[in-house]
Parts: C-alpha cells; sequence; structure tokens
C-alpha cells in the first residue's frame, strides 16, 4: 500500500478538520444543495493538486469528469491567480489549464466508460507528463436520476452505481489519487425519512464514499462544510469563503 496524500483545500480550519487535507486513495464525496460550492471547491483542488507539496499540492494533474456542463476554464484563471498572490508566486493559467482534463459525460453509461478512459490517460501521464492525483466527478448522480426513474427501476440504477464506485475506489487505489465526487441533497422532504439534508444515492454511495462532506451557505460569500462521516477522524464543521481568488479561510 502507498503511503497516503493529502490535498490542501486552501482553507485552515478545513484543512485541519480533514486531517491535512483531501486523502488519495479515497473517495470524497461533497453534498449539497444548489450554490452551495461543490463545483467551486472542485476547481479549487483541480488547480491546487498541481501545486509541490511545500504548498499543499501534489504536484499531479487532473481528470474531470463533468456531466452538467459546469466546469469554467475563465475561473481556474482567477483561482491560479489568486495563488500567485497568496504566495507571491508568478503562476501561469494556462499551465495549469493544460493539467486538467475535462471530459464531458453524456449519459450515465458514458460516465461510466469515461472513468476507463481516465484509467488509460492516467497510465500515460503516468509515463509522461504529471501524475492524476485527482479524479472528480461532477456531479455524480444527475444522469443516474434523471434515467432510472420510478421505483421499478431503482435496483438496476443501485447495481450500476455501486460499479462505478467501485471502478472509482480503485482509480484512486491504482493511482494514489483523490477522487471527489459531488452529489445532491434530496429536493424536498423525504415522506419516509423527513429529512431534507440527506444525499441522494441512499446506501450504495454511503457506503463506498470514504468522506462525505456536507456543504451548505451561510451569510454573503461563507460557506460552512461539515465533515459527517470519516473512517479516522472526528465529525466537525468549518467555515470557509468563496472569493474571486478562490476558496479561502
Ligand atoms: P454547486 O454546489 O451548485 O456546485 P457552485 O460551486 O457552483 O455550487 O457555487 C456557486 C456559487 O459560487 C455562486 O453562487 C457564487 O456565490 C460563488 N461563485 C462562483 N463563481 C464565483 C466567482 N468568480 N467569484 C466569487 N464567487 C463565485
Ligand atoms: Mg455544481
Amino acid at each position: 500500500r502507498k503511503l497516503v496524500g493529502k490535498l490542501t483545500t486552501g482553507c485552515t480550519e478545513f484543512d485541519e478538520m480533514m486531517g491535512g487535507g483531501v486523502e488519495t486513495q479515497a473517495i470524497t464525496e461533497l453534498y449539497g444543495e444548489f450554490g452551495s460550492g461543490k463545483t467551486q471547491l472542485a476547481h479549487q483542488l483541480a488547480v491546487n493538486v498541481q501545486m509541490d507539496r511545500e504548498h499543499g499540492g501534489l504536484d499531479g494533474s487532473v481528470i474531470i469528469i463533468d456531466t452538467e456542463n459546469t466546469f469554467r476554464p475563465e475561473r481556474i484563471a482567477q483561482m491560479v491567480k489568486g495563488l500567485s498572490e497568496k504566495y507571491g508566486m508568478d503562476l501561469d493559467p494556462k499551465e495549469f489549464l493544460q493539467n486538467i482534463h475535462v471530459a464531458r459525460a453524456y449519459n450515465s453509461n458514458h460516465q461510466m466508460l469515461l472513468v476507463e478512459s481516465a484509467t488509460d490517460l492516467a497510465n500515460e501521464l503516468k509515463e509522461m507528463g504529471k501524475p492524476v492525483r485527482l479524479l472528480i466527478v461532477d456531479s455524480l448522480l444527475a444522469h443516474f436520476r434523471a434515467e432510472y426513474v420510478g421505483r421499478g427501476t431503482l435496483a438496476d440504477r443501485q447495481q450500476k452505481l455501486n460499479k462505478h464506485m467501485h471502478s472509482l475506489l480503485r482509480f484512486g487505489d491504482l493511482f494514489n489519487a483523490c477522487v471527489v465526487v459531488t452529489n445532491q441533497v434530496m429536493a424536498k422532504p423525504d415522506a419516509f425519512f423527513g429529512d431534507p439534508t440527506r444525499p441522494v444515492g441512499g446506501h450504495v454511495v454511503g457506503h463506498t464514499a470514504t468522506f462525505r462532506l456536507y456543504l451548505r451557505k451561510s451569510k454573503g460569500d461563507k460557506r460552512i462544510v461539515r465533515l459527517v462521516d470519516s473512517p479516522n477522524l472526528p465529525e466537525g464543521e468549518a467555515v470557509i469563503a468563496v472569493t474571486t481568488a478562490g476558496l479561502t479561510d
């Protein structure tokens, strides 16, 4: 087993809550309602992972499986500028963008297939280029939920999802990479379970995700991140800010 790496979120409290940062060889699930900052955090990690270890990075590149067409290169450029200012370095946004490999997923089958393509690409980049240290799926379930509607199809969906989650875990192990997935919360309080803050995906996602983080809006640009589930860390909360320069304390 390879030594677990830790990727900085760029936020002191958040990193501390995570025992140093987002772990490699694990799936970290970000869930929360629309606008809570899941995609922003994913963008920030895609930048941070490219930094050297001294600056909390993993000297790596990133693959993003984008299911909702929410990846924005301009946003990456803003965040790179933010890091340049933070560390007094002259970082080139173009170089950062070159190490972010984005693939649009058009449906759930395609999304699953893209994990195999990601494996091929990561094998290539291992030989020449920056090794892939982060795989992002944003969002994990949008296609699955749209395609599998009605009670009768739920078992099929969960079976497929289970397979998908395990290939993501395998990717993380194989390449010593962080795997970060985003997830929605129940749109309305559930008649049986009552809690509107439950993530979707049921037991399959719940049991396979190693770390589960619940994001919610607070005052202004502040967001509260709650560590809900972890194999080795206590539950906790951290306050972060989503600013033009990126995620900050
Ligand atoms: P979701 O959880 O739905 O993925 P996002 O990560 O897309 O949510 O968060 C969207 C929010 O992030 C916006 O409402 C805004 O508050 C903030 N945001 C997005 N882009 C910027 C930016 N360039 N500068 C500052 N804040 C931003
Ligand atoms: Mg989003």
